[in-house]
Formats: C-alpha cells, structure tokens, sequence
C-alpha cells in the first residue's frame, strides 16, 4: 500500500457571499479543474452574532453540479423553486444534486448559543448527468453510521470505513465523506483508489498528516499525492472531514453558480433563466 504524501496545503481565505456571509473558502471552481471532481469549499463560522440571524443566501440558481451542506452547529433552512423546504439541523447533512437546474434560498440558523458552523461542498457532475433531474439526499444526524475504534471516531456519510457504508448513495463520483476525530495518541488510515482526488479540511486540533507526517493545524485543506492509502495521526487531537472521489478528467467551464462542460452550456443556463425556462417540471 503507497501511504499518500501531501502534494499542498491551502489555507482558507474570507470572501464574502450571498447577502454579505462571511466564508473560509479553501477551493473554488477553476478552468484548471485540478481537484476534480472537487470544485468548491466552504467553511462558516459564525460565533455568537451580535443580533439576530447571521445574512444569509437568498434565491440563487445552479446548474451542473451537487452541493452537499453539513452542519455541526446551529441549520441551514432550505427552500426551493420545485417546492421542497427542509431544514438541515446540527449533525446533519444535505447531498443536493442541482442536474439542470434548482432554484434555492439557504439561510443559516444560531444554534441557542449563538453559533453556526457548517460546511459545504461542491462536487461536479460529468457531462453525461449535468441535465438530468434536481435529486435531494436528505441525511438526518441520526442515519448517519459512527464506527469508533482506538480513539478514532468516524461519521461515514458517503463511501464506506471499516465496512460501514454512509446513507449517502449513488452519486457519480463514487465519493467518500467522512468526519474523522482522533483522540490525543490515535492513529488513523483509510484505503482510497490511488486515482481519486483525496482532500482533508483540518479544523479543530492538529495532526499529523501524510508520508512526511506533516503538522497541520486547523483550519487548513490538505491536498493528497495519488496513492492507495491515506494516514493520519496526532498526538494532541485533531478532527478533519475526509474527502475522496473519482475525476471525471473532462472541461469544465465555471459560471458563479454553474458549471459546465463548454461555454455554449454556459450560454445556455444564463439564457434559459432570463427566459423563464431554467426549471423545467420534468
Ligand atoms: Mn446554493
């Protein structure tokens, strides 16, 4: 088994989004495509607002792509133009398959305490299923499996650890997402296929990371080398959410909420929503 190295290490940066949220954004789409299928990350962080809800993402469309929200404090209340509304509370996770096209509202909630801390993830979609229908996997914290062994904790929501697979199913980039906690001492590894892209999102503690057992404090997204294997450690304690999925290796062309294969798809979601027809009813 090839233990992966550290190929980087990408410190987020704040960029404001929707109606003036404050977001640590690791990754965001590129021509480039280099953490493909990855395309965004986001992290939010809101402690104890001074008064009322934090600003949140008013009605928004996308095209192209799968958005998956997990949150660890406070919500996110959902709402979309197809009619669906949920709430995605502490623990829970939504895996938001956009196809052709969704438009929603995502507004964060405070927990009692004041705080909201959650994450999201853009995954692409291949050409083959850019324009296929708007799919919903809504995971409550309840369904999602916890595997707990020699001080490692593992919540599985996509792909499998030790066996235990993740409620989330049937999505084109094969994905794994895992909340790993490492208690001071512990020691954690996970077989991957040596072609997927891996990403860890470090974000409480720190641990040792990779081949070269490199220190990475939170909050930092560490970037994998291909191998078949990636290990983790810490002697103090660390918690990362653990991403792994299968590059489709084709173009992509990024418009804010969109992403598509060239720009005439472009072209076309920008057309399709000033005309009216960007959600279609089948
Ligand atoms: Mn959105």
């Amino acid at each position: 088994m090839s233990n992966r190295s550290i190929s980087r290490v990408i410190q987020p940066q704040t960029v404001a989004e929707g109606a003036g949220v404050y977001l640590q954004r690791s990754i965001a789409p590129m021509r480039s495509n280099e953490y493909d299928p990855f395309l965004l990350f986001d992290h939010f962080h809101f402690r104890a607002p001074r008064s009322g809800e934090p600003r949140g993402f008013p009605l928004h469309p996308h095209r192209g792509i799968e958005t998956v929200t997990y949150m660890l404090e406070g919500g996110t209340q959902h709402r979309d133009s197809l009619g669906n509304v949920g709430y995605i509370g502490a623990g829970d996770v939504q895996w938001m398959t956009s196809g052709r096209g969704i438009l929603h509202e995502e507004m964060p909630k405070k927990s009692v305490e004041g705080a909201v801390n959650g994450f999201q993830l853009w995954v692409n979609l291949p050409a083959a299923k850019k324009m296929i229908a708007p799919r919903y996997q809504g995971v409550t914290t309840d369904t999602i499996p916890t595997v707990s062994h020699d001080g490692v904790t593992v919540r599985v929501i996509a792909g499998s650890y030790r066996g235990q697979s993740g409620p989330v199913t049937e999505i084109a980039a094969q994905p794994l997402y895992a909340d790993v906690t490492l208690g001071a001492g512990a020691a954690f590894s996970q077989p991957v296929p040596h072609d997927h892209t891996v990403l860890a999102y470090v974000f409480e503690g720190q641990g040792l990371f990779g081949a070269q057992q490199e220190q990475i404090p939170a909050t930092h997204l560490v970037v994998f080398e291909p191998g078949d294997e990636v290990r983790a450690q810490s002697e103090s304690g660390v918690r990362f959410l653990l991403f792994a999925g299968a590059p489709f290796n084709e173009p992509i062309v990024p418009y804010g909420p969109f992403v598509m294969n060239t720009n005439q798809e472009i072209r076309q979601a920008v057309l399709d929503l000033q005309n009216g027809t960007f959600v279609s009813p089948s």
